[in-house]
Parts: structure tokens; C-alpha cells; sequence
């Protein structure tokens, strides 16, 4: 689909008198809009919950937006804990998906009332170590090893990940024998949560997946006698970074999830089953964008235009190649004629948004949207050549612009330091 900035040129010339770029902007109708279409597409399983992957977007103004649209958070550190208390999520507002857990997560986790959700089977002991109980109510992480692929076609597979490479979850034995030892220890209501492929963009991932859990839950019941409350579909679910891709339909995927829970829960009279989901990326990347201001162009082997923002401030691109549209703002209309490299600072070649990017005509000065930057974006940034985090602006419904987060500064940075 063809991507349009959710704010214009005259919005963010406004907005970068008060907030200089490098920023990233959030839309709050966009996230609301997300959040109400989800809940609807899973409106058929009355327990449903979507729980939004914390570390996607740590950033209390988006969270509180989220829980008044009815979401939970998963969380997997101390830091997000604490984020999430302080927005307000509470007990079973909470999900717990964490691993190489520290003994003081737990702690806290138990403490908020959080589902814990484990990702070993050596976690039984020493959660019950850590806190002098196995609580009632548990979940543990699920990984069937081997490769997990789906729609095959001449160019490939629609869907191509790995979860037998994958350091999480539990083998199918040890799930069945976690279940046994948690129950003797005294957990009443359990959970199976699985997150076997990244980013996907088919509307069959989250119902084959489902097709999977659901049968191995009704083995579970069966064998163990242990009752799941709860399957938990976790993240994956992607976006169409690039706007040639097909879209995922979530109506279309809670309406396959819903067709899975029929054929296998539901005779095996599991009908109770609650369906939660983790999405991250889906929830919040499209409501997103990293605003940057063209500050060079360069002329050598290649053509580069260099812009404020940095790896430091979205970071996929130089990690795993990622691709993110960009609007040069003002100019949606010109042909694209121009080739470009569109660098950060860093001194790491790999510090391009952009390479070999067709786009218009770009001058000094011009204002550049990098799309789809709301989820694994500014949250993956970091402090490398000294370069400091930006602001985050929130976009609110009415047309307003509000800081949530305050661009760093450098007594931030220097903080830390013990001279
Ligand atoms: C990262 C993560 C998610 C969210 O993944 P997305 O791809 O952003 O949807 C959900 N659950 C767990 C346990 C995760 O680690």
C-alpha cells in the first residue's frame, strides 16, 4: 500500500520549532484504531487479550493509550516491571515472558501479580526457590524445534523461520513433565505460549500456529490432567515495511484462529480456553515515524545525503538490512530519479537507512519520514559515538502534539560516569 505520513509538512515544520529533529512521532488515532480492530477480530473468544509486547515500545504514554483500549503488557525485564506498574497494569494486566531470568524479576513479577510465563524447565526450581511458592496460576514457553514454514510457492516460502535455532522455550518432553511437577507443586490454572516465526506477513501464521498449540493442549489435558486456562499466540504477526507487500488482515487471522478452536478445542471440550496475543510490531510499527532533517549531501563513488537522525535512533536498518520507506516531505508528487544513500553520523558504514533508494530530488534542509518506525524503533537505540536518544512525540487525536519522552542531553550521558 502506498505509505502517507500521518502528519504534513506545514505539522512538522511547526513541531520542529519546539522539538528539534532528530524525534520520533507516535499517532494516537493510528494505535487506538490498531487496538480496536484486534479486539474485534478476537471478539469471538471472550477471554481474549492482546498483551503488548513491552520492549517494542517502553514509552508510558503509548502503554496507558494501550490499557484504556482494553491491552495488557508483556513484559521480560525489571525495568519493564516497573514501567508497567507505574502505568497502572495490575495482576493479570501483566504478562511475565522473560528468560535467563534474574531471581529479583520473579520476585517483582510475583509481587504485581504477573502471569509468569517460563522458558526452561529448570525454572520450576528455581522459581520456587526464588519466591517459597509455585504460584496458582503459570504458563510455560513451547518450542517444537526444527524449521516452521508455511505457503510454499515458486518464490519460496510466505513464512521461513527457525525455531530449532531458537535459545527459547521447552521441548515438547519437558513441557509435559514442567506441567506434572508444577501442578504437584501446586499450580491450578496453566498457560502454552509459542513464538515461532518473526514478522511475518501471512494470514496464516497465528492459525497454523494455533492449529499446533491447540492439539498439543488438548495432550497436555489429557495426559497430565492439568487444566489450560489460556494459549498464548505471542508476537510475529508483521507489517508491510515495504509498500509493495500484502498487508496482514487481522480480521482474516482471528477468523482463522477461530476456525482452528473449533475444529480442535472445542470437541475436546476445551472450550473455555482463553486466546492472548503479544503483538509488538503489529500493534505499534505503522503509528510510528522517525522525523529527520537533511543536514549534507555528499558527492563521491556514490551519492549520499546525510540527515540528523543515526543507527543510534533506529537501528534495524544497519542490523538486519531492514527496509523503511521514506517521504521526503513536500516533495510526495516529483518523480523518483534520484539514487541515494541515506546516511546517519556513526562512524560504522553500516549507519544507512537507505541504499541505493530511489527518491525525488533531495536539498539541505528538506524534512525526511521514516516510516513504520513505532515498534523496535527508538527502543533499540543506544548511545554508541556519544550520540543521545531523541525525544518521542505523541501525536494525540485532536491535532495536538505532546512530549512523552525528552531528548537526552549530554548530562545524561555523562551521568553515569565516575571520573
Ligand atoms: C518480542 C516479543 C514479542 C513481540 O514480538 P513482535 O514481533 O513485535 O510482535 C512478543 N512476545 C515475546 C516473548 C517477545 O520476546
Amino acid at each position: 500500500m502506498q505509505k502517507v505520513p500521518f502528519v504534513t509538512l506545514p505539522q512538522l515544520r511547526e513541531i520542529r520549532e519546539s522539538y528539534p529533529t532528530p524525534f520520533h512521532i507516535y499517532d494516537e488515532a493510528g494505535i487506538r484504531r490498531t487496538a480496536r480492530d484486534v479486539n474485534r477480530a478476537f471478539a469471538w473468544n471472550p477471554g481474549f487479550k492482546e498483551y503488548f509486547a513491552v520492549k517494542a515500545t517502553p514509552t508510558p504514554g503509548i502503554l496507558k493509550i494501550l490499557r484504556e483500549e482494553g491491552c495488557g503488557v508483556d513484559c521480560s525485564s525489571l525495568t519493564e516491571l516497573m514501567m508497567s506498574d507505574r502505568c497502572g497494569f495490575a495482576g493479570r494486566e501483566i504478562m511475565f515472558s522473560s528468560n535467563e531470568t534474574p531471581a529479583e524479576e520473579y520476585v517483582l513479577a510475583a509481587k504485581l501479580g504477573a502471569t509468569i510465563n517460563l522458558d526452561d524447565i529448570t525454572h520450576v526450581d528455581f522459581l520456587e526457590r526464588t519466591l517459597g511458592y509455585i504460584p496458582e496460576r503459570i504458563s510455560c514457553r513451547y518450542n517444537p524445534g526444527g524449521v516452521f514454514q508455511l505457503g510454499e510457492s515458486k518464490e519460496g516460502f510466505q513464512v521461513m523461520d527457525n525455531p530449532g535455532e531458537a535459545k527459547y522455550g521447552m521441548t515438547r518432553s519437558q513441557l509435559f513433565e514442567a506441567y506434572r511437577m508444577l501442578k504437584a507443586k501446586g499450580a491450578k490454572e496453566f498457560g502454552i505460549h509459542a513464538f515461532l516465526a518473526s514478522n511475518t506477513l501471512s494470514n496464516d501464521y497465528y492459525p497454523a500456529l494455533a492449529g499446533q498449540l491447540f492439539e498439543l493442549a488438548v495432550d497436555l489435558q489429557r495426559e497430565t490432567g492439568c487444566h489450560i486456562a489460556f494459549i498464548n499466540l505471542s508476537g510475529g504477526v508483521g507489517v508491510d515495511y515495504r509498500p509493495e507487500q500484502p498487508a496482514n488482515d487481522i480480521f482474516a487471522i482471528g477468523e482463522g484462529v477461530r476456525r482452528a478452536y473449533e475444529r480442535v478445542l472445542v470437541p475436546a471440550g476445551m472450550g473455555d480456553v482463553a486466546i492472548y496475543t503479544e503483538m509488538g510490531r503489529f500493534m505499534l510499527a505503522p503509528h510510528g515515524h522517525l522525523v529527520t532533517t537533511v543536514l549534507h549531501e555528499k558527492h563521491t563513488y556514490k551519492e549520499y545525503i546525510g540527515v540528523d537522525a543515526c543507527a543510534a535512533n533506529l537501528m534495524r536498518p544497519a542490523m538486519y538490512g531492514a527496509y523503511h520507506h521514506i517521504t521526503v516531505m513536500g516533495k510526495e508528487d516529483r518523480p523518483c530519479d534520484h539514487k541515494y544513500d541515506v546516511v546517519g553520523s556513526l562512524c560504522e558504514n553500516n549507519d544507512k537507512f537507505a541504499v541505493d533508494r530511489m527518491l525525488p530530488k533531495i536539498d539541505i534542509g528538506d524534512i525526511l519520514v521514516l516510516h513504520d518506525t513505532g515498534a523496535h524503533g527508538f527502543s533499540m537505540g543506544y548511545n554508541y559515538n556519544g550520540r543521545l536518544r531523541s525525544a518521542e512525540l505523541l501525536l494525540r487525536e485532536d491535532g495536538s502534539v505532546e512530549l512523552m519522552r525528552r531528548a537526552e542531553t549530554p548530562e545524561d550521558y555523562f551521568a553515569t560516569l565516575v571520573w
